[in-house]
C-alpha cells in the first residue's frame, strides 16, 4: 500500500498513513482532503487552474442552499472554504493536470503535469472530484471565441457588471436561464428566454417570469441561424430577424470526466448514459480503490452541501477498505 510516514506529535507515535490522490479542488475535493486528515490518511490534491475552490467562484449571487451564511455568494464561499483548505496540512498541486494513472487499489501510480515538471505520485486511493463544465455547441463554442457578446454558462463577471439596458437572447429553459432572465431585468435589459422543449426551471422561477415585463418565455424556439453582425448577434426564425446585443447560452452541464482520458483501461470506472461516473453509497466506482464525489457523479440535486458530504463519505470509504488492501 503506498504509504508515508506520518508524525503524530500528540500521540508521540509515528505511523503509516495510506496517500490519497484527490483530483479536483471544488467543495467535493476539498472536504475529502479535509475529512482525509481526520482519518489519518494524507491527501495529495490535484487541480487544474490556479484557483482553489471550484465553479462557484464565479457564483455572485447568495448560496441558498448551505444552511449558516444566508447573504454570502458563492463566491465568497468558495474563498472562505480555500481559505480554510490552504491551512490544512496537506499537499496540493495547482495549475496541474494527471497525464495517467497505471497500479490497482492501494498501489496506484499517477504521472501529473506541474508548472514545474512532471511528478510521480503513488497513491492507495484516487478520488475523482472534477465537477461540471458548461454544455455548448460547436456553432456556439466558435461564435463565443469571436465575439465576448456571446457567453457560454453563467456565473460571469461580465453577467454580472456589463450587461446594462440592452437587448438580451438567452438560450435554455432551465433554472440557471430563468434565474439569469429575472437578474438581467433588474438591470433594465429586455429579455427572451428560448427553449427548444418546454422549460424545466422550477416553477417558482418561471412563474415570476412570465409576469415580468421585461422577460419573454419561448418554448419550442431554437433559432435556426445565430450570426455576428457588427458586433451584435443576429438570431433568426424563418423569415424573422432579431438583433441582440448579448446572447448567452446556459445549456446545462457535462461531466469532467475526460479526466479519465490517461488512466489505463481497466482503472476507467463505469458511467452513466450522461457521462457521469457511477458511484454507490459509500462513493465508490466500479474500480477497487477509485473512488468519486460531487458533480462528476450522478446525483439527484448537486449542490455545495451535497458535494461537501460525498467528499466526506469518500474519505471514509477509502479509510474503511484500506483495511482490506494487503
Ligand atoms: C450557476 C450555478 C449556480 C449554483 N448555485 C448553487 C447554490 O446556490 N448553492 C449550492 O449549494 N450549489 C449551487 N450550485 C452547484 C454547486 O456549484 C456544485 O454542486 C458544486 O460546486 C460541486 O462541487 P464539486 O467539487 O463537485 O465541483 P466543482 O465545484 O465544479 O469543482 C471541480 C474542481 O475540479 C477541477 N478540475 C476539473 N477538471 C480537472 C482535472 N482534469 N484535473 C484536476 N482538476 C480538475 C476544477 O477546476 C474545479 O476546481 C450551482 C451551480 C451552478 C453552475
Amino acid at each position: 500500500m503506498a504509504t508515508v510516514l506520518v508524525l503524530a506529535t500528540n500521540l508521540n507515535l509515528v505511523c503509516t498513513a495510506m496517500i490519497v490522490a484527490i483530483l479536483g479542488a471544488g467543495p467535493a475535493g476539498m472536504s475529502c482532503a479535509n475529512a482525509c486528515l481526520s482519518f489519518g490518511l494524507t491527501p495529495v490534491v490535484i487541480e487544474q487552474s490556479s484557483e482553489i475552490g471550484g465553479i462557484q467562484l464565479g457564483n455572485f449571487h447568495p448560496n441558498l442552499w448551505l444552511l449558516g451564511e444566508p447573504e454570502e455568494t458563492g463566491r465568497e464561499m468558495s474563498v472562505r472554504m480555500a481559505r480554510h483548505f490552504a491551512a490544512l496540512p496537506l499537499s496540493c498541486l495547482r495549475n496541474s493536470r494527471v497525464t495517467s494513472v497505471h497500479g490497482k487499489a492501494g498501489n496506484f501510480t499517477l504521472q501529473v503535469e506541474t508548472p514545474t515538471g512532471k511528478q510521480s505520485i503513488h497513491a492507495g486511493a484516487i478520488v475523482l472530484a472534477t465537477g461540471t463544465y458548461p454544455r455548448s455547441t460547436p456553432g456556439l463554442t466558435a461564435l463565443a471565441e469571436q465575439s465576448p457578446r456571446v457567453i457560454i454558462g453563467p456565473l460571469s463577471e461580465t453577467i454580472r457588471d456589463d450587461i446594462l439596458a440592452a437587448r438580451v437572447l438567452i438560450l435554455g429553459g432551465g433554472d440557471n436561464a430563468l434565474d439569469h432572465a429575472l437578474f438581467l431585468a433588474e438591470r433594465d435589459n429586455q429579455i427572451r428566454v428560448c427553449t427548444r422543449r418546454a422549460f424545466s426551471a422550477r416553477q417558482p422561477f418561471q412563474s415570476t417570469c412570465r409576469t415580468n415585463p421585461k422577460i419573454e418565455l419561448r418554448h419550442d424556439c431554437e433559432p435556426d441561424d445565430l450570426q455576428l453582425e457588427d458586433a451584435r448577434i443576429v438570431a433568426t426564425w424563418g423569415q424573422i430577424k432579431v438583433r441582440y446585443d448579448w446572447l448567452l447560452a446556459m445549456f446545462g452541464y457535462l461531466p469532467n470526466s475526460n479526466v479519465l482520458n490517461g488512466f489505463a483501461p481497466e482503472l476507467k470506472p463505469a458511467l452513466s448514459a450522461s457521462g457521469h461516473v457511477i458511484a454507490d453509497a459509500w462513493q465508490r466506482t466500479t474500480v477497487a480503490g477509485i473512488y468519486a464525489a460531487g458533480d462528476l457523479t450522478e446525483t439527484p440535486q448537486p449542490s455545495v452541501p451535497t458535494a461537501l458530504a460525498q467528499g466526506l463519505v469518500a474519505a471514509r470509504a477509502a479509510e474503511r477498505d484500506a483495511e482490506s488492501i494487503h
